[in-house]
């Protein structure tokens, strides 16, 4: 059966309390720091999207100078605080590691960013100021990652920004789309909260291209326009059933946990997610923590193929989440309108199509679950609709742009999930940066 409020008010708070716990003081944090070879060539930096000076930061740690980390860390990346928890760290700083050439654990490089920027932001410590006054506008669509990113360097220049947000909060997918264990609520709005520090940024929320404003006037109103709407809308499954009440999108899902709390979220007995990306991992672990008595995982390749990290994965299976490989929804079977069974087709593995993976093909045979929710996380699809009434050139919704960010219509740049169907946090944050540069170019300020 579906329903909320399946725990206690205590139970909720530990099920969603912070995965990945802080230093528990100074010297915890020093010790690690200290055990860092500082490398000349630092893999780890060039393993980070935004190339934050790693061994610095971690140097200056070790030196309790924490004013000077943080500054290390928000010079090269604004939203160092968010990536340092939500960072899949394993694929990126962490796994370029030397220590793990040695055999040994990585430097926890996520935990000592976070111990540098989280005393920042607690303290609001501002290391940024705004210059004279550019005399130019420029609007930027989407408050997420890019878009703030854009904003916070374009307003360091002294340029007048305004960000249309279609949503009540900004932050983007970091307050909508990730687990609340990784990240709170009441974080993402601190860390919106201390990028908008500097001055010059305005939002205006509930404001959505296409519907409350068009480009045209973007265009005529401000000097430079930067999109980084990102992707939004959840790919359908396209197969029977897929109505029923009780079959949901992981990202309405993860949004409505995050906006509306987490007793009043209906969550079923037996819950199937379609998916193995990070946003299926997320559900997953949600739905079992918010009761679902089972969580069954379904994809269609195997554990090889699989898009989400092995530590992602790892944290699915300790939550208790099952995992079925090769498995493809074929059809949802109902009752009085309601979601009843999964039936799926079993898959074996054929020839690697574009993507370079081997592409599942359906053996013919199928097997069926009992279940009484399915959450969709087959991933997301761009803004086709927007894109293309802008005639703005596209590769099947995704804006595209030259190497200086910008569209084919002129003074209209663009960057981040918009542009490239959906990445890290990070790398939409190191997209924000160079939009902003290419537009300060663009309005001869830099
Ligand atoms: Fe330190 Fe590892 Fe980076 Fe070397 S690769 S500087 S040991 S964090």
């Amino acid at each position: 059966m579906i329903e909320s409020n399946r725990l206690t008010e205590k139970q909720y708070k530990d099920n969603f309390s912070d995965i990945h716990p802080p230093f528990e003081n100074k010297t915890a944090a020093q010790v690690d720091a200290n055990r860092c070879l500082f490398c000349f060539d630092a893999p780890c930096t060039k393993g980070c999207p935004t190339s934050i000076d790693i061994p610095k930061f971690i140097k200056q740690i070790a030196n309790d100078d924490i004013k000077g980390s943080a500054h290390t860390i928000f010079k090269s990346n604004i939203m160092g605080a968010g990536c340092s928890k939500v960072c899949p760290v394993e694929k990126l700083c962490e796994g370029a590691c030397v220590y793990n050439l040695l055999e040994e654990k990585p430097i926890p490089i996520a935990k000592l960013q976070r111990y540098a920027t989280e005393k920042a932001m607690t303290n609001q410590w501002q290391f940024f100021s705004r210059k004279a006054a550019a005399g130019k506008k420029v609007a930027i669509v989407g408050a997420g990652p890019a878009g703030l990113s854009c904003a916070h360097v374009l307003s360091r220049e002294g340029v007048d920004v305004t960000i249309f947000e279609k949503e009540k909060k900004g932050g983007g997918l970091m307050t909508y789309g990730i687990a609340a264990y990784k990240v709170t609520p009441e974080f993402c709005e601190d860390e919106v909260n201390y990028i908008l520090a500097i001055g010059g940024i305005e939002i205006k929320y509930e404001q959505e291209l296409g519907k409350d404003f068009t480009l045209a006037y973007l265009k005529k109103n401000y000097d430079a326009v930067y999109l980084g709407m990102g992707v939004g809308v959840a790919r359908q499954l396209n197969i029977p059933g897929e109505k029923l009440e009780g079959v949901v999108d992981a990202i309405r899902f993860i949004y409505d946990l995050r906006d509306k709390g987490f007793p009043s979220i209906p969550v079923g007995d037996h819950v199937a997610v379609i998916g193995m990306g990070m946003t299926a991992i997320d559900a997953a672990t949600q739905a079992k923590r918010l009761g679902a008595k089972k969580v069954t995982m379904l994809y269609r390749r195997t554990q090889e193929e699989m898009p989400c990290t092995q530590v992602e994965l790892d944290i699915a299976k300790l939550d208790g989440c099952e995992i079925i490989w090769l498995a493809s929804p074929q059809r949802v079977k109902g009752s009085k309108g309601k979601v009843k069974q999964l039936v799926c087709s079993k898959m074996k593995l054929g020839e690697p199509d574009t993507s370079g993976r081997r592409s599942p093909i359906d053996t013919g045979e199928t097997f069926t679950l009992d279940v009484d929710m399915i959450i969709k996380a087959a991933g997301q699809v761009p803004y086709e609709k927007i894109v293309t009434k802008y005639k703005l050139d596209n590769k099947y919704g995704k804006i595209t742009i030259n190497e200086q960010c910008a569209t084919n219509i002129k003074g209209v740049f663009a960057g981040g999930d918009a542009v490239n169907g959906g990445k890290e946090v990070v790398d939409a944050v190191q997209a924000g940066k160079d939009g902003a540069k290419a537009i300060l170019k663009f309005l001869k300020i830099a």
